[in-house]
C-alpha cells in the first residue's frame, strides 16, 4: 500500500484510547483518527508525538482514520533540547494556523523537512526560526522589500521600518516611526533572503538575536495577528 508522509504537528487525546492527529503534508493540512493508538500494545503508539515525520495510510472520507503508519524521522536531538524542541513546536503552530489552503504546499513543505534536519543537526534553532518567521511573512502575502525606498523607489539613504514593511528613504520616514539601520536590517535581509539547501546558516550575537526577535514579533503582530503559545513558552526559557 502507499503510504503517505507526513509531519505530525500536533495530537489530541480522544475518547479513551485514540488520538486526533493534526498532519501537514505536501498537499496541506489532514486531520486523521488514530483508532486505539494510545494502548499499550498498539503498533502506531509512537507516531503521534509533535514533531515526528511520519508516513501512514488512512481510509477516504471526511474524517479519515489512520491505518497503517510508520515512523521516518522523530529527531532526536531536537527532542532531547527543551528550546529546540519549543522552536520546532513554535513553527509547527505557525503552520497549522497560518498557512491557507491554496498555498504552495509543496514548497513549504519540503522548506520545513530540511529546516528540521538543521534543527536535528545542532544549528541554532532560534536563527533557524527566524528564517521560517521572514520566509513565511513573504509566503501569507506580506513580503519585505529590500530593494529601495518603499514609497519613492530612492536607493540611498535607507532605513528598514516596520511600519513600512521594508526600506524607507530619510525623506519619507515619519518622526514617531521606529527605525533600523543597515547594521540591524543586514541580518534580516540575510535571513529573510537565504537558501537553506546551498547556504550555511549564519550565526548571530546574542545582541543581534534579541533585535531580530524583537522585529519579527512587531512585524507578526502589526501583519499576521497571531501569535503561539510556544513563543510565550520561548519567552519564558530567554526572556525575551
Ligand atoms: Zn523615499
Amino acid at each position: 500500500m502507499d503510504l503517505k508522509e507526513a509531519l505530525v504537528l500536533r495530537s489530541l487525546d480522544y475518547k479513551d484510547s485514540s488520538k486526533i492527529l493534526y498532519l501537514y503534508t505536501d498537499e496541506g493540512l489532514k486531520s486523521v483518527i488514530a483508532h486505539s493508538v494510545k494502548k499499550m500494545n498498539n503498533v502506531n503508539r509512537f507516531l503521534s508525538q509533535n514533531g515526528n515525520l511520519i508516513k501512514l495510510s488512512y481510509s477516504r472520507g471526511d474524517f479519515p482514520s489512520l491505518k497503517e503508519g510508520e515512523l521516518v524521522n522523530d529527531y532526536p536531538n531536537v527532542k532531547k533540547d527543551l528550546v529546540s524542541y519549543t522552536y520546532m513546536n513554535h513553527i509547527m503552530e505557525l503552520i497549522g494556523n497560518t498557512i491557507p489552503k491554496d498555498s504552495d504546499h509543496e514548497k513549504l513543505y519540503s522548506f520545513v523537512k530540511r529546516l528540521f534536519l538543521l534543527f536535528d543537526q545542532g544549528i541554532d534553532s532560534e536563527v533557524l526560526s527566524f528564517i521560517f518567521e521572514l520566509k513565511l511573512l513573504y509566503f501569507l502575502g506580506y513580503g519585505l522589500n529590500f530593494k529601495e525606498c518603499n514609497i519613492c523607489s530612492n536607493k540611498e539613504d535607507l532605513v528598514f521600518s516596520i511600519d513600512n514593511g521594508g526600506l524607507v528613504c530619510s525623506e519619507h520616514l515619519s518622526i514617531n516611526q521606529a527605525s533600523y539601520g543597515p547594521e540591524v536590517y543586514i541580518n534580516i535581509l540575510k535571513l529573510y533572503a537565504i537558501d537553506i539547501n546551498k547556504t550555511e546558516i549564519p550565526v548571530l550575537e546574542n545582541i543581534d538575536k534579541t533585535i531580530v526577535r524583537h522585529i519579527i514579533d512587531v512585524l507578526y503582530g502589526d501583519y499576521v495577528g497571531y501569535k503561539t503559545k510556544s513563543r510565550g513558552i520561548i519567552k519564558q526559557i530567554q526572556k525575551y
